[in-house]
């Protein structure tokens, strides 16, 4: 229950007024927001059009629209941070077979170790291609 009452990440509430602020409308949106032409955080000037949480926002600060955009993100981030470990871990096995078919020319490896890292480079290969598809 109290997870429901929580907000999402980047929204908060505008509760504190300050010497410069007419205190908390209302019928505004409840976001606290900073930027424009005024100075620190003071109250979303929107009109309060969505009722969530008991309070009103607009579309833009409704928490399910900043949870909703902050699971996009989180989901974009982990597709870029999956498809960069691929690159990497191809990248290394990369670097090991051209080490172990070097070894294997010096008789230093079995024609066996080669091919398990001939095939852990072609599985390296499969999971970039995975990732660049998701
Ligand atoms: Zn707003």
């Amino acid at each position: 229950m109290s997870d429901d009452l929580r907000l999402p990440r980047g929204l908060t509430v505008h509760t504190k007024t300050t010497q410069f602020d007419g205190g908390v409308d209302m019928t505004q949106c409840r976001a606290s927001v900073s930027g424009g032409d005024r100075w620190g955080f003071h109250q979303c000037t929107r009109k309060g059009t969505v009722d969530e949480r008991g309070m009103l926002w607009c579309r833009q600060h409704a928490p399910s629209t900043v949870a909703a955009k902050n699971a996009a993100q989180a989901a974009k981030e982990k597709a870029e941070r999956e498809k960069r470990n691929a690159r990497y871990e191809r990248d290394h096995t990369r670097t090991a077979v051209a080490d172990t078919a070097l070894r294997y020319f010096r008789q230093q490896a079995t024609h066996d170790e080669l091919e398990a890292a001939v095939n852990a480079y072609a599985a390296a290969l499969d999971a970039v291609a995975a990732a660049q598809k998701g």
